[in-house]
């Protein structure tokens, strides 16, 4: 039986941070800055937490097949655009890949980047081309382009994660006009901590998938709740394609509708970040790329990524390895911007490192 088990799966697979609870035991702390994974600092909205309370009471009860509430919500708060929603944004991601892809067809990556597009694409069967971002991790539009033309569908994340890197509209207009019938599917997770728009483009290309999430300023990590903006021809084969009721609760649905309606809790999060990143990046003894997220994808070198994690995390802050991304050179660490405390430990402990 084990020889049937499929061959892409002897790769590693998805890397999670490690467990902030190791980290504390293993190092001798109360509380670890947990810098790894670019959550909220603020938890999740307060009209959130009170509406999931609520949906809990029918929780006997089957969702709403198709999130007509939340999706409705969604298309209001995004110029009355069509929404779909997903068990986070990866699982949009999978229903979009289940849409266009069949064993053998090519999946353009813009790297390094987010690893989930490349791990969905190989378990629909998809085969991969990975393509480099110049070394500023700018995306050279007109050699992503190229790649792009006869794949399928073709993911560009901007803000990037890791790098932090935004990419103009006007690129991403002339790579989504330029590659025919390949999807571009654009990653916005982070676009809220970004001063970009690019859903006007919808209006013009209609070849553009936009996935967002209430994982990063919305604070909802844990509830998995992704959406995508999308063009109307494409609903409904997203909508036969996907896991039944999305994928999502009827719980994390309610906690998303209420998490939208607070733009209050949004905007403190968002000036939060916005003056620590300026912070981080000011204060930092060792060179960041320019973010326009939550995080900072800084250079550890000559350490190795690996070793400046250990060292961070003796220190009491858990922050992410870049090692496992793809086309990136092993001496990057990402850390998220974090609350007050936990912003103050990641200097000190990146001012140790250095002298360490
Ligand atoms: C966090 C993240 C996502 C989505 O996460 P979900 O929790 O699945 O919604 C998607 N893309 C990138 C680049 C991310 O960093």
């Amino acid at each position: 039986m084990r020889t049937r088990v499929r061959p892409y799966l002897a790769d590693t697979g998805y890397v999670y941070a490690e467990q902030p609870g190791a980290i504390a035991a293993r190092y001798g702390f109360d509380r670890v800055a947990r810098l790894a994974s670019n959550e909220n600092p603020f938890g999740p909205s307060p009209a959130a937490l009170e509406a999931a309370r609520a949906a809990l009471v029918e929780a006997h009860r089957y969702p709403d097949a198709s999130m007509t509430a939340l999706r409705a919500a969604l298309a209001a708060a995004h110029g009355d655009r069509p929404a779909v929603v997903g068990n986070g944004m990866d699982g949009v991601i999978e229903t979009v890949l289940r849409v266009f892809c069949e064993a053998g067809d090519r999946v353009a990556v813009s790297t390094p980047t987010f690893s989930f597009y490349g791990l969905a694409a190989r378990a629909q069967g998809a085969v991969v081309s990975n393509v480099p971002r110049r070394d500023d991790f700018g995306v050279d539009a007109g050699e992503f382009s190229d790649t792009c033309r006869g794949a399928r569908v073709a993911f560009l994340c901007t803000p990037n994660n890791p790098t932090g890197t935004g990419t103009s509209v006007e690129d991403v207009r002339a790579i989504a006009e330029s590659i025919g019938d390949c999807l571009l599917f654009l990653d916005n997770a982070y676009v809220e901590f970004s001063d970009r728009d690019y859903l006007p483009l919808l209006d013009d290309c209609e070849n553009l998938v936009i996935g967002r999430t209430f994982s990063k300023i919305y604070g909802l990590a844990g509830l998995r709740v992704g959406y995508a903006l999308l063009p109307e021809w494409l609903l409904p084969a997203y909508c036969r394609a996907a896991t039944p009721f999305s994928g999502l609760s009827s719980v994390s649905a309610a906690a998303a509708v209420a998490a939208l309606g607070d733009s209050a809790h949004v905007e403190r999060t968002r000036a939060h970040v916005l003056e620590w990143r300026a912070r981080l990046e000011a204060g930092s003894p060792l060179p960041c790329a320019p973010s326009e997220a939550n995080f900072l994808m800084v250079d550890v070198a000559p350490l190795g990524s690996d070793k400046a994690v250990t060292a961070l995390a003796r220190a009491g802050v858990l922050a992410r390895s870049c090692r496992s991304f793809p086309d990136l050179a092993d001496h990057y660490l990402r850390v998220s911007v974090g609350a007050d405390w936990e912003n103050e430990r990641l200097l000190s402990a990146l001012r140790a490192l250095l002298s360490a």
